[in-house]
């Protein structure tokens, strides 16, 4: 397994086309655009080298019995499912924000499970091939990209339909010794500082759209693979100083781009899926449900910072008595703890899959995401209304070693003797950094809008079988008198 240190470096290595603001970024460690998620993802490497959460944050390797990092492991138990979410809580109270490793397991995991029916129903080698990559990713502990999101384009037609064939990811050539793609994918989190990219398709293909049933993966400095860095909110604040970024180390949400596929060659080898239209649907469906799973988990973590944010802000204002503040950090903690249910309870409620592999409660991991897309936003509210508006309207960091009002500055923003007034004007940048629009945006999208969570939901129920519940009621015999509750 790699340490944080050992994955920073090992980004160094890598040849990325990266476009940030115009410019190409050859310093991508040291960019202060790119470096708090970088931190950020680092953290992942961090916790499985740490004594206290050893065994939650590794596992052993089903494929070579070697110690390996969680984030590149299939589960194979009921236990690995809760232990993936343990994980992901411990990581997002590190760090408060996205430490964007879960989309590339999430694909590893639904590549394993969907090469293995694959293999299984028409005779491929997807599986085997599947296998050997694993095997690599897992022994050089890599990040990988998981690559979902297409642009789309014009939502109301097929991808064959678009008036741009290269809306979604599709193969343009097939060769003998692999297959060349084209297209984009949009909103990949971590993938500047991820080692390799794996492409799935976005959502369940007809046969006339079989060029775009395509799965692969592809280092992220192979020829043609161009990334485009998204701007956020206040990102200036990066490199303008320090204070003011709020989260500082870290950042905000995973330091998404955009990914351009410029006829890239990919070898038969990290070929997946060409073609089988058939296996696409439940490869999306696997993927979403496994990717939703998380959100009840690391937005868990995230929203515990922004609790002990809000807390400290109440205490050093003098309000953390206040009956209404306690119940407004009550109900923050409460909805915290409502989205976790959500991720315990679809990997407890588990399945095995064909292959051996551990597979959370699609219903249970929807609803869990629904609730994370409800509740981050109602817990941010909270965190607003109990901080005041001074978050909204701080001066610059730059003010506090201005002579003229630095002073000035300190005295006002000072609410008790014992409160710094620097280290509340912290606190107050990192409750208008956690509850800014990104992170709000992304907890609406990641991982599906809200709708494609009502879509499963609303399929999956047996909404005859509640019927016949309600009707059973409705229609039951009284009790018989020897049959009848006793009153006592
Ligand atoms: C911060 C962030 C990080 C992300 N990270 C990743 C990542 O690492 N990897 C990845 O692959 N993706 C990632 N995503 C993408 C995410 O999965 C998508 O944003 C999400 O699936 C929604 O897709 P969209 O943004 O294209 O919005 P749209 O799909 O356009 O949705 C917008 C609205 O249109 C509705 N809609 C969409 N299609 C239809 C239709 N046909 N008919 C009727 N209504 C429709 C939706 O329900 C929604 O209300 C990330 C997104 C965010 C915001």
């Amino acid at each position: 397994m790699k340490t944080a240190g050992q994955y920073i470096e090992s980004l160094r290595e890598l040849n990325t086309e990266v476009y940030f603001m115009g410019k190409r970024v050859r310093d991508l460690v040291d960019h202060p655009a790119f470096r708090p998620h970088i931190n950020s993802a680092s953290v992942t490497y961090q916790i499985a080298n740490m004594p206290e959460h050893h065994a939650i944050a590794t596992a052993r390797s089903h494929l070579t019995g070697e110690r390996i990092n969680r984030w590149t492991h299939i589960p194979q138990s009921q236990e690995d499912l809760v232990n993936k979410v343990k994980m992901l809580r411990i990581a997002g109270q590190i760090t408060g924000t996205c430490f964007q490793r879960c989309v590339g397991m999430d694909a590893l995991i639904t590549l394993y499970t969907v090469t293995h029916d694959m293999d299984r129903a028409l005779n491929t080698t997807y599986h085997q091939k599947f296998r050997r990559f694993l095997i690599t990713t897992q022994a050089e502990d890599l990040m990988t990209d998981g690559a979902m999101t297409d642009p789309k384009g014009d939502r109301s037609k097929r991808p064959a339909e678009q008036h741009d064939p290269d809306l979604f990811v599709r193969v343009v050539e097939k060769r003998a010794d692999g297959i060349v793609v084209r297209g984009a994918k949009l909103h990949q989190t971590g993938a500047t500082n991820s080692h390799q990219i794996l492409v799935m398709p976005g959502q369940a293909m007809t046969e006339a759209d079989r060029d775009y049933a395509v799965a692969f993966a592809t280092p992220v400095d192979a020829p043609g693979v161009i990334f485009v860095f998204g701007r956020q909110v206040n990102d200036s604040r990066k490199w303008e100083g320090n204070l003011d970024q709020g989260n500082p180390r870290y950042g905000s949400v995973g330091g998404e781009a955009m990914i351009i596929f410029h006829n890239v060659f990919v070898p038969w080898e990290h070929v997946f899926l060409c073609g089988e239209t058939d296996f696409t649907g439940t490869l999306v469906d696997r993927f979403a449900s496994y990717h939703r799973q998380n959100y009840g988990a690391c937005k868990s973590g995230n929203l515990d910072v922004l609790i002990g944010a809000a807390s400290t802000i109440a205490d050093m204002q003098g309000t953390l008595k206040a009956s209404h503040v306690k119940d407004k950090l009550g109900e923050m903690a409460h909805l915290v703890e409502t989205m976790y249910s959500g991720a315990l309870a679809c990997s407890f409620h588990s399945t095995m899959l064909d292959g051996g592999v551990a597979y959370v409660d699609p219903l249970l991991a929807n609803s869990a995401k629904l609730n994370t897309a409800r509740y981050y936003p109602e817990v941010t509210r909270l965190a607003q209304d109990i901080a005041g508006g001074f978050p909204a309207t701080l001066p610059g960091e730059q003010e506090l070693d201005n002579p003229r009002v630095a002073g000035f500055v300190k005295k006002y923003y000072q609410t008790k003797p014992e409160v710094d007034p620097v280290d509340r004007i912290r606190m107050g940048r990192l409750i208008e950094n956690m509850t800014g629009a990104t992170p709000i945006i992304e907890c609406m999208h990641g991982a599906g809008s809200p709708q494609a969570q009502k879509v499963v939901i609303q399929r999956t129920i047996d909404w005859q079988a509640k019927r016949q519940l309600a009707d059973a009621v409705i229609h039951a015999a009284p009790f018989a008198d020897h049959e009848g509750p006793e009153l006592s």
